[in-house]
Formats: structure tokens, sequence, C-alpha cells
């Protein structure tokens, strides 16, 4: 089988809330995502997407992602889709870094590979665990009393995993985490992301201000070196996110003891190959995973779904269904959150088919 073409379009998803805050003074209104579509010469498409945090999250932006597939495209032309191994070592022939580039071609082929098999992604994975997982609710930055009122409006919807986004002020932070956790039940888990928004200093001291709360501490400070002080100085349990993004830094966070739970992302690493790959190392070393993306739509949903529900619950700390953040739905199929849960599709490959009349004319499609 042999790639004929590559699609990219471009899709807004604007949010149900108005808009999304974290660390930094940073916050997206719009979502601005990519669907990649790989078609071949067995008349069998696949779909992926990427959609980065805006531009001031990670080292991606939506115009990079779309330059980026332009500029990768051509080279896959003719390359087998089924053969993800020596298709990620011909991305990373072509093209040096930018992983986020990579993410939605490799989710597309393993979407192409899944059809061919007659197989859900999730079987391909490893197979499915259980009838569904948790998944997190991320709570955008706000004052201490919205944040609080909040998660008692997402507890309603069946969430019991919530993720403050924190990361700014010092003194409001502390505010925040003491105000949200005073809403906790039993079962439910707290965790404070600063998204890399405090300075070591202020991480030490806040960590301090809340050594009484049962809260994890996730990606303080902008530098590993900088989280690793803060671990080494705080008791709360520890995720490390922005900073792992790739398999050595798993090896050496695993060396340092440097956290005890990883934010895994698909495109942050490069694709379900590579996350599949790390998510599998911390299996084996029992490293307890956040399964998600940067942000998303119902196709990024559909390959986190089949990622976390592949992985074994004990090792799965949540994920998260970014599509029912969002006001539109860019792909049939995508599974739905209930209760708090999610479930992969059933059917062959990703198990979604994109919105065409939604996604408009393509960006660019290389043949
Ligand atoms: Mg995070």
């Amino acid at each position: 089988m042999k790639i004929t073409s590559i699609a990219a379009y471009r899709v807004e998803l604007p949010l149900h809330e108005g808009s999304y805050k974290w660390s930094g003074g940073n916050s997206v209104d719009v979502f601005d995502s990519t669907v990649v579509v790989v078609s071949t010469d067995a008349g069998i498409s696949g779909y992926g997407e990427v959609c980065p945090l805006g531009p001031a999250y990670l080292a991606a932006y939506a115009n990079g992602a779309r330059t980026g597939l332009a500029e990768l495209a051509p080279g896959l032309i003719g390359q087998d889709p089924t053969e993800l191994g020596k298709l990620n070592r011909r991305m990373d022939q072509l093209m040096r870094g930018h992983p986020y580039v990579k993410s939605a071609i490799d989710m597309a082929c393993w979407d192409i590979l899944g059809k061919v098999a007659s197989q859900p992604v999730v079987t391909l994975l490893g197979g499915r665990n259980g009838d569904d997982f948790p998944l997190y609710r991320a709570i955008s930055q706000d004052t201490p009393e919205r944040m609080a009122s909040n998660v008692a409006g997402y507890r309603a919807q069946g969430y019991t995993k919530f993720q403050l986004k924190v990361g700014g002020q010092p003194d409001i932070d502390i505010q925040r985490i003491h105000a949200v956790a005073a809403e906790m039940q039993t079962g439910d888990v707290l965790v404070a992301d600063a998204n890399t928004g405090w300075r070591q200093h202020e991480a030490v001291r806040i960590a301090h201000a809340v050594r009484d709360v049962d809260v994890y501490i996730e990606q303080p400070c902008m530098s590993y070196e900088e989280c690793l002080a803060v671990r080494r100085h705080t008791d709360r349990p520890f995720v490390l996110d922005e900073v792992i993004d790739d398999l050595a830094m798993v090896l050496r966070g695993v060396s340092d003891q440097a956290m005890d739970v990883i934010n895994l992302k698909i495109s942050k690493v490069g694709g379900l190959t590579k996350a599949r790959q790390i998510r599998d190392l911390c299996v084996s070393l029992g490293i307890v995973m956040t399964i998600e993306d940067t942000w998303g739509g119902d196709i990024i949903t559909s390959a986190i779904a089949h990622l976390a529900h592949s992985t074994p619950p004990e090792l799965l700390f949540t994920a998260t269904d970014f599509n029912s953040y969002v006001t539109v739905s860019n792909a049939e199929g995508a599974p739905q959150r209930q209760n708090g849960r999610l479930a992969a599709s059933m059917a062959p490959g990703l198990g979604v088919t994109p919105r065409f009349e939604v996604l408009g004319s393509p960006v660019f499609e290389i043949r």
C-alpha cells in the first residue's frame, strides 16, 4: 500500500466556556486545529489532527503545524502507511525535531493500519482494559471562588478528577488550591498544574503552604532542573508534563526519581507510535500517566481514547475528552464522555470520519 496524497484542513474550535486561561497570563478563546487526511492507492484514507495550545505553551503553533506538514508531505508520497516504524524513521530523516508536525500523519497512518486489519486502534495498541477509563477536568484559571464553584459544576457532570490551572501570583495560587480543596469529596483527585509558571522559590513556598492539602503538584517551573529542586523540597505527589517531551527525558526522570506521574501528550512526543513506546516503558517501570494531547477536537479525542483505553488501569492516572470542551464537532464517531468516563471506539481504525462540511476546502493537498 502506498500513500497517494496528504491534505490538511484548518478548523476553528471555540470553547464552551468562552476562554481557557493558564499560567503566565496566557489564554485561548478559539483553538486553531489542523485535520490531516492521508489517502492511499488502496482507496483507504486515514485521519489525524494536531492542535497546539496556542503559540506560547510548547514550541509549537498552528500555522507551524500546517507549514511543517506541507514541507514534510512530498517526501511521504509513495511510502507504506501501514509500516509505522519505517514511516516514522522517514519523517525523522526528512525533518529534524518538530514532533507535533509529525503527530497528525502518524495518527492518520494508525487509522489506516486499523482499517486494513479490521481492528480498532485500541486493539493494535495492546487491547481494551475494562469498559471505560476516567477523565480529568481542567479548571481554567480564575478567582479562587469561581474555580471552586466550577469544580462543583463539573462534578455534577460526573468528573471526580480536577486539574487546577495555577502558575499565577503565588499568594492567589495558594488561595486557589485551598478554596478548591475544600470542595473535594472522598475519592476525588486534585492536581495543581502550574504549567511552568512559578519561579523555583515561589514553587517551594507554595508547596510548603499546601503541605497539608491532598493535592498533586504538576510542572511547577520551566526547566527540568528547577522542577527537580522543587520535587526534593516537597512530599506532595509530583507530576512532570512540559519537560517530558521524549523517551530520554522519561529515563532521566526515572533515574532522578523526579516524578510520580507523567503527562503524556501525543503531539508533544510526535504521534501515537512514540507515545506508545513511552507508555509501554512507563508501564514496565511503574510510572503512572495522564494520557492526552495539547488540545484538539473529535479526532484527537478518539486517538487519546485508543491509547488510554489500552493502558493498564492501575497505570492510567487520567485522560482528557477535549471534544466536550469545544462547540464544534470536526468528525463523526468520536467517543463521548459518560459520567466522567470515556471509551475507545469499537470501529476499525480510530473510528472517526471528518465532517468535511465543517472543514471546508483544504489548506493544501499534495499528491
Ligand atoms: Mg499539565
